[in-house]
């Protein structure tokens, strides 16, 4: 192809076990899909339509399940928190999928941080304006190699946690979401159509905060795998 400029490179994401590598096409995250966090944020957990919002694809950032990976602290914020998350990644592509049918369209999960500069976001919720320098900076999504759910199944319950510097800041259990993966994916779906190398970043329990430059935070999801990061 003969580009204008040189083209893009596909941002990739590890395949524990595996050479081959996960394509990411769009990263969507889902806001408040934990009870315990819906409050902390000031909001009030309940069966209202989850609400999502996208982190651009080149955010994803690999991040490694043992010696800690650098992750650099962003610009223009001074107010860095970490939301542990279990990613769901899409492998086949759909719109208006059914919550029944919505598993068959996922290809595996891995662990993700929705890092977010939290007091950006705040700014632009009280002007009444997008979150996106909030939530969709360089490096915003770091992620663990990903694992197949032919290999792990579709966790539905199970241990969600972060630490920093050893210490427990965030836990939940899967069980515990207000929109299962599979209801997340169908109702998402009515909004934009999936495809293949898709994304979803499924929520954060409650225990968000602040990293400073220095901190390792290790995640973790039971039957998916961990990350850590050091951030610089
Ligand atoms: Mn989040």
């Amino acid at each position: 192809m003969n580009t204008v400029i040189d083209a893009p490179q596909p941002t990739v994401l590890p395949v524990a076990g595996s050479d081959a590598v996960f394509p990411v096409r769009r990263i969507y995250c889902i806001g408040r899909n934990y009870a315990a966090h819906a409050r902390e944020m000031g909001g009030q957990p309940d069966r209202d339509p989850p609400f999502f919002f996208c982190k651009p694809a080149d955010a994803a950032f690999a991040a490694s399940g043992e010696t800690p990976t650098d992750w650099p602290y962003p610009p223009r914020s001074t107010d860095v928190h970490h939301e542990i998350e279990m990613v769901a990644a899409i492998g086949r592509g759909g719109q208006d999928i059914a919550v029944a049918d919505a598993l068959d369209h996922v290809w595996g999960y891995g662990v993700g941080l929705d890092m977010t500069r939290r007091d950006l976001q705040a700014q632009m919720k009280a002007l009444g304006r997008s979150w996106e320098i909030g939530k969709a900076f360089d490096h915003a999504a770091p992620i663990s190699a990903l694992r197949p759910a032919g290999e792990i199944g579709h966790p539905a319950r199970g241990a969600i946690w972060l630490e920093v510097n050893g210490a427990r800041r965030q836990a939940g259990d899967l069980s515990d979401m207000i929109w299962s993966v599979a209801e997340a994916v169908a109702e998402l779906s009515r909004y934009f159509t999936l495809a293949p190398g898709d994304l979803l970043m499924t929520g954060t329990p409650a225990g968000v905060g602040a990293v400073a430059r220095g901190d390792v935070l290790t995640g973790h999801v039971d039957g998916v795998g961990g990350l850590s990061i050091r951030v610089i």
